[in-house]
């Protein structure tokens, strides 16, 4: 089998072992990038250091010294993180050729870790969307069928991880931008609990949102990228004290479905609706039944305000977007645009704004400064803040009943490019079902468990776990996904229509 359709553990073993390179290995995901993201657009930069990167680590590697255990292994990093050796964009205009003085504590833990970045991925602008289509830098093309979307905000790293062009990716999800990708595009993709991973060095969205996590094509791949960057950072005030345990050895344990025995898994009944596509409940259910055969118990849980997250989430973020945004002066960052004839330096920061940012960035700021302002305050902005705690009480009732919560990642499968450009309320539905999530701050996965009868694309099941219980993700997640894998006699992401030619090459 060709190197790039090899899982990361896969790597890692081949790497220790010395069967093959981190140069061999780097070279043939640069290889797949470069035969195949002029279809997919999935990186915005490339790292021209990556060679030089996975020399150094076998040269290490050769002369005995302890090389950590993914040294080698290929990183694909969203653009949303900053980078001393690539430019870091978030996706806009603003920030066009933007070279950070400092790494991101995710991509430093990386780089330690031994993980080969090999460039920067495409995703909306300031991580605001669903599809991918809100990008400076244009839409990327979902791997399993180019007219799709492959979501968002996280199209780029996911797109990345399903067409083999690396086999892990960093993501970030303020709204669902690593889950729902993940549903869209066959992949895994997890937002762990809020502060178990440093936002340090990541553009902020909405900061009481925002959450770094990891993109893989198997559980276990997603946990090994969990377990480099998780821990406490002091550059991160919200950055959690905790004694985590190692989401490896979750995934591990949980590899065993035989562990699914006695596992209470609540189906929330409100992030099922008539908006649920017909072969997303089917698949959704056949993964709870296979579960159920397990020995799992599978109970319907009730949380009423769940109702109401995506309104809640629609001022709370804006009005999080128009501070965070403030920045973007003229003065500060990146673009700077004099009008023709001069003018005040508010004028110099309107004209950069105005071209800078796209609609949909503008849109948000314009709607949290509204939210914001002195007279409506309390009625929007102070009104949100109440669900949210609503919407926190529903799931620490719920976690009184049951160990992990399930739903379907997305509502749809992938949907066709432009279709729901003109109207960002579709978009912004699509959220319902992982918004919850990041209001309670809850540590969130998406997994692949089937394709969709009537369109064939992959479905994507969500389960959710209370603060602090990510190892259960992992646990549940492996053991799901090992009894998809013996059901289909393969594992999910060898349905990608990429892997018959990925398999083929280098
Ligand atoms: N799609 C959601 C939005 O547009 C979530 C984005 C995200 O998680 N970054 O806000």
């Amino acid at each position: 089998m060709s190197l790039i359709t090899n899982t990361a553990a896969e790597l890692a073993a081949k790497l220790a072992a010395k069967e093959v390179s981190a140069v061999e290995v780097t070279q043939a995901h640069l290889d797949q990038i470069t035969a195949s993201d002029d279809t997919y657009n999935a990186f915005l930069a490339h790292n021209d250091l990556a060679l030089q990167v996975a020399a150094d680590i076998d040269k290490q590697r050769l002369s005995g010294e302890n090389v950590p255990a993914l040294a080698g292994v290929p990183l694909a990093v969203k653009d949303v993180l900053v980078t001393t050796d690539m430019p870091s964009t978030s996706g806009s205009k603003i920030l066009e050729g933007y070279m950070s003085p400092f790494d991101a504590t995710v991509v430093a833990k990386s780089r330690t870790a031994g993980l080969v970045p090999l460039g920067k991925t495409n995703m909306d602008e300031f991580a605001m969307g669903s599809a991918n289509e809100n990008s400076a830098y244009g839409p990327v093309k979902n791997p399993w069928n180019i007219d799709k979307v492959p979501g968002g905000s996280g199209g780029g790293s996911a797109a990345a991880v399903a067409a083999f062009q690396a086999p892990l990716a960093l993501g970030s999800d303020t709204g669902g931008s690593i889950r729902q990708p993940a549903a869209l595009t066959g992949t895994v993709g997890v937002k762990p609990t809020y502060g178990a991973v440093s936002r340090y060095g990541a553009i902020a969205m909405a900061s009481s949102l925002d959450q770094i996590g990891p993109c893989a094509r198997t559980v276990a791949d997603a946990a090994l990228l969990h377990d480099v960057i998780a821990g406490y950072d002091w550059h991160d005030s919200t950055s959690l004290k905790h004694d985590w345990p190692l989401m490896a050895d979750a995934a591990r344990a949980g590899a065993d479905p035989t562990s699914l025995k006695g596992v209470r898994i609540g189906v929330v009944k409100e992030l099922l609706s008539d908006a649920t596509q017909e072969g997303v409940r089917q698949q959704f259910e056949a993964s709870l039944a296979l579960a159920a055969a397990e020995g799992a118990e599978i109970i319907e849980i009730s949380a009423p305000h769940l109702e109401y997250a995506v309104a809640a989430y629609y001022l709370i973020m804006p009005a999080e977007v128009s501070s965070n945004l403030a920045r973007y002066d003229s003065v500060r960052f990146g673009l700077r645009v004099t009008p023709e004839n001069g003018g005040t330096v508010e004028d110099v920061m309107g004209a950069t704004r105005a071209a800078g940012f796209g609609t949909e960035v503008k849109r948000r700021i314009i709607l949290g400064t509204y939210a914001l302002s002195a007279g409506y305050y309390d009625a929007y902005y102070g009104s949100a803040q109440k669900v949210r705690t609503l919407v926190q009480r529903d799931f620490e009732a719920a976690f009184e009943k049951v160990d992990v919560l399930a739903s379907p990642t997305s509502n749809t499968t992938a949907w066709n490019l432009g279709d729901r450009v003109s109207d960002p309320m579709l978009n912004y539905l699509n959220d319902a079902t992982t918004i919850p999530a990041n209001l309670a701050g809850l540590a969130g996965i998406s997994l692949p468990v089937g394709l969709a009868a009537e369109d064939g694309l992959p479905v994507g099941l969500q389960l959710m776990a209370p603060q602090y219980g990510d190892d259960r993700l992992y646990r549940v997640g492996a053991a799901i996904e090992s009894l998809i894998t013996e059901r289909d006699g393969k594992p999910f992401w060898q349905h990608n229509p990429v892997f018959e030619t990925a398999k083929a090459g280098a």
